[in-house]
This record gives C-alpha cells, sequence and structure tokens, in this order.
C-alpha cells in the first residue's frame, strides 16, 4: 500500500504545529520544527501560515489544511482518506465523528495507542513486518480496521526479539485510552468499544474536513 516517502518533519512545517510523526525526537531538542517553526520553501516565511495569522485565510484553505492534517497524522494517503470519508457517509450518525473513529480504529493506530510502538509509522513497519496477530491470525495490514472485541497480539515467533523484550519499562509509562484494554505481560491489547470523540485528539477539526469534501 501507498505511503509518503518525503521528509516528515516538512509535514509538520506545512501545518504548522507540531504533530509527533517521530516517536520520542518530537519531544527532544532535534525536533525540526523547534528548529524551523516556518513553512517549507521559498514563501515558508511569508506564505500561508502568515496569512492565517493576520486572518486572511479562505474557508477552503481551512477546511483543507484540517483534511491534510488529520491525513499526515494517521498517515495515510489521499485515496484512501476519501474511501474512509464515503464510509463514514454511510455509516449512521455523525460523518465527521464516524470518520476519525475510523481512523482510530485503523490496527497501526491501535498498536501505536496501546504503547507498542513509539510512533504510528514505527506501529505501521511492526504491522507490515509480521510481528501482529488479529484474533490469532497473522497479519500484515495495517490499515485494517479493528471492531468491539478484536484481539490484538504480539506473534508468538515475535515475543522473544529484541524490540518486543525492551519494550515493558516504554510501554509501561505509556497510557492508554479506555476504549482499549491492554495486558502488557501477554503482549496483547482488545478493543472494548469504539472511541467517543472526547477520547479522540481535540486539536482535529473534522466538520472542516466534512466541510471540504461536501464542497460542490
Ligand atoms: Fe514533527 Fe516530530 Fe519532526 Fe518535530 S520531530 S517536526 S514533532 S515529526
Amino acid at each position: 500500500m501507498a505511503k509518503y516517502l518525503g521528509p516528515v518533519c516538512k509535514l509538520c512545517r506545512r501545518e504548522g504545529e507540531k504533530l509527533f510523526l517521530k516517536g520520542e525526537r518530537c519531544f527532544t531538542p532535534k525536533c525540526g520544527f523547534e528548529k524551523r517553526s516556518f513553512a517549507p520553501g521559498v514563501h515558508g516565511k511569508s506564505g500561508s501560515r502568515s496569512r492565517s495569522a493576520t486572518g486572511r485565510e479562505s474557508d477552503f484553505a481551512r477546511q483543507l489544511r484540517a483534511k491534510q492534517k488529520a491525513r499526515r497524522i494517521y498517515g495515510t494517503m489521499e485515496r484512501q482518506f476519501r474511501r474512509y470519508y464515503e464510509t463514514a457517509q454511510q455509516r449512521r450518525g455523525l460523518t465527521g465523528l464516524n470518520l476519525l473513529q475510523i481512523l482510530e480504529t485503523r490496527l497501526d493506530n491501535i498498536v501505536f495507542r496501546l504503547g507498542l510502538a513509539t510512533s504510528r509509522a514505527q506501529a505501521r513497519l511492526l504491522v507490515t513486518h509480521g510481528h501482529f496477530t488479529v484474533n490469532g491470525r497473522r497479519t500484515d495490514v495495517p490499515s485494517m480496521l479493528m471492531n468491539s472485541g478484536d484481539v490484538i497480539q504480539v506473534r508468538d515467533g515475535s515475543r522473544d526479539t529484541t524490540y518486543f523484550k525492551e519494550l515493558g519499562d516504554f510501554a509501561e509509562k505509556r497510557n492508554f485510552p479506555a476504549w482499549l484494554n491492554r495486558d502488557l505481560k501477554n503482549l496483547t491489547g482488545t478493543v472494548l468499544r469504539l472511541p467517543e470523540r472526547a477520547e479522540i485528539d481535540g486539536n482535529l477539526n473534522e466538520q472542516l474536513i466534512v466541510e471540504f469534501y461536501s464542497r460542490r
């Protein structure tokens, strides 16, 4: 499946805020946004972010940025993100919330939320390398959507790898959301239910994303 291969820190600079895409590094002075917080490109310092700051950003620009930000945080490409939006529309309830719930229930996001990876990118890599089973079956599809009751577990053959042996202390320090359950001893996580809006990143604006895709 396609994925973004360009410079990651540039994405934070483009959105004008830290998106925490690189795990531990994001919390150190090495963070690219700490060094250069203006947008990339020759017009970076005087470009769209500056217009935003002066209140001249168009509705379309705000909608586009909201959509791009969510897409980048969850590491999805445009086509897939649009498909998620179409699925969200078909579900009952609020399209925006449905969309966020779909993104949250991706397997790579759940591995990250469980504290089994430092970032979604690392979680994605771990999944594609076949380190996890879902309900007892091995999978290497990071975009797989989980449902209530699904059990995610580190594969028996992967438990003895250095990464998972040393994971304990790091994972122990990381909280996990109430809609998941975690058993670090057995390197297992369970989806208890769908997340509520308050349990999802409050910095995302799903209403603007809906407006972006609803425009004619
Ligand atoms: Fe963004 Fe993390 Fe890079 Fe900082 S280190 S710019 S938060 S991805």
